[in-house]
């Protein structure tokens, strides 16, 4: 049995933070990090790599992210954790540690339809995947994609562009629910139709069907069924506990129990990243959020923790940004839905200001909606969309302004920036002006 000061299982962000972290802080620690992907795929650029414009190396993250930086790398799966005896056994060894990092992420949910299992059904997570989609893409002609989160909706936009036929199938009345104000979603549901993306709404699948070599065939609840050359599973992911919860560490359905040190119920075992369960930063509960940022997040907490330093992580604001067409949007916080499901009072603000001064070439609207806790005036929450790439920004201002407990009053007297070609008009701010129309609700 070989003895280290830290093992890591699982390669993904989360994992290589954490061998990040430790070789820039020269822990001096010996550190192993066991993975069962043979090489990782940028899983956000995923979307983006289907067509084959690009080689499908540039979308791999190298192993040497981890091996240049101090880590040994054990490609193996590992298949038990004793946490009396502080060992992990992977399938071909047996290691001891003193800390270990449960990074093992979160893999696709597969509902139990019959024919999920199709070859022409694919997942969007893995290199595996992307080769599948780059392959089924260049031949393909029509598509359906079952499930219209973000993931769903960048992959239908992608195979359209290609020139592709898509139909996104959605159980919820519209796509990208969970994470987007409804105000906006109607607006991007205009432009995919425009583009001649077909959405079907309030749709659930009931079956996929081998068409023998043409195909599959996706069968709705309803008995309508769509032909397609291939299909794409998009409907969520589950964290992978199951390692963590056969050794008696404490789970639940949103993943590995975790103190706001990140360690879990057994002494020496963190977690990270998609497999642990996170908490709001607002509402300090148990909350989704599956989103890289997050895995870094968390996993620099540990790495701090593992280097003795008592760093606890505050809770996930689950910043997040996506596009469509030439749309982009995002959001940081609850959105009102979210936050009236949580039992709070709230009130929310609208905006819609122009991104650049009226007189200059190509301005756009940026709209904003700002969600607010009524009886703190706390900022709690918001959203973006604009035309253009830069949400991301307004997402990023806005996820620090809740996580500096900025209120309304606070935002009422924010001091920006100005100029013609790069921003509103001196007068006009897009969260300024949010903030006053809920003040005006107030
Ligand atoms: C198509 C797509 C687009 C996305 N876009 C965005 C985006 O734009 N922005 C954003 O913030 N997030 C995005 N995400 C989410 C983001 O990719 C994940 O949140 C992130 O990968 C989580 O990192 P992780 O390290 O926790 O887990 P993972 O990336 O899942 O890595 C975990 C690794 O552990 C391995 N593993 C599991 N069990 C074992 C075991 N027993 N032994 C050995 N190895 C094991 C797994 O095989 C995997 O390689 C996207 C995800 C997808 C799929």
């Amino acid at each position: 049995m070989q003895q280290r000061d830290v093992i890591i299982i699982g390669g993904g962000p989360a994992g290589r933070v954490i061998v990040h972290a430790l070789h820039t802080q020269n822990s001096g620690l010996s550190v192993t990090l066991i993975k069962d992907e043979e090489i990782n795929v940028n899983r956000c650029a995923i979307p983006y790599g289907i067509p084959q414009d690009k080689p499908i190396e540039k979308f791999q993250i190298p192993n040497q992210l981890v091996t240049n930086f101090g880590a040994e790398l054990i490609v193996d799966q590992a298949v038990k954790i004793d946490t009396q005896r502080k060992q992990v056994h992977t399938k071909n060894e047996k290691y001891g540690y003193n800390h270990l990092v449960l990074a093992t992420g979160s893999r696709p949910l597969v509902p139990p339809i019959p024919g999920v299992e199709l070859a022409g059904v694919t997942p969007v997570r893995s290199l595996k995947d992307l080769d599948a989609l780059r392959r089924f893409a260049a031949k393909g002609q029509k598509t359906v994609i079952v499930g219209g989160g973000y993931i769903g909706v960048e992959v239908a936009v992608v195979l359209r562009q290609m020139g592709l036929e898509v139909v996104v199938v959605e159980m919820l009345p519209q796509i990208l629910m969970a994470t987007t104000e409804p105000e906006f979603i109607t607006d991007i549901e205009k432009t995919l139709t425009d583009k001649g993306v077909h959405f079907l709404g309030n749709q659930k699948v009931a079956e996929f069907q081998n068409r023998n070599g043409d195909g599959v065939g996706v069968g709705l609840a309803g008995g309508d069924i769509l032909t397609a050359d291939f299909a794409v599973l998009s409907v969520g992911v589950v964290p992978n506990i199951e390692l963590a919860a056969e050794a008696g560490i404490q789970t639940s359905a949103l993943g590995v129990v975790t103190d706001p040190y990140m360690r879990t119920s057994a002494e020496g075992v963190y977690a990270a990243g998609d497999c642990a369960e996170k908490k709001s930063y607002i509402t300090r509960k148990p909350t989704r959020g599956e989103f890289g940022t997050n895995a870094v997040f968390m996993s620099k907490v540990v790495a701090q923790n593992i280097l003795g330093h008592r760093k606890t992580f505050p809770g996930v604001i689950n910043a997040n940004a996506t596009m469509v067409y030439d749309w982009s949007l995002g959001s940081a916080g609850l959105t009102e839905k979210m936050a009236l499901d949580a039992g709070l009072d709230v009130v929310t603000g609208h905006s819609e200001v122009l991104d650049k001064y009226p007189m200059m070439g190509g301005v756009a609207p940026i709209r904003t909606k700002l969600v607010f806790e009524r009886d703190t005036q706390r900022l709690i929450g918001g959203s973006v969309m604009r035309k253009g790439h830069s949400t991301a920004q307004n997402i990023d201002f806005i996820s620090f302004a809740i996580q500096m407990q900025t209120t309304l009053e606070d935002l009422l007297n924010y001091q920006y920036a100005t100029h013609p070609e790069l921003a509103a008009k001196p007068s006009d701010n897009t969260y300024v002006f949010a903030a006053q129309d809920a003040r005006g609700k107030l």
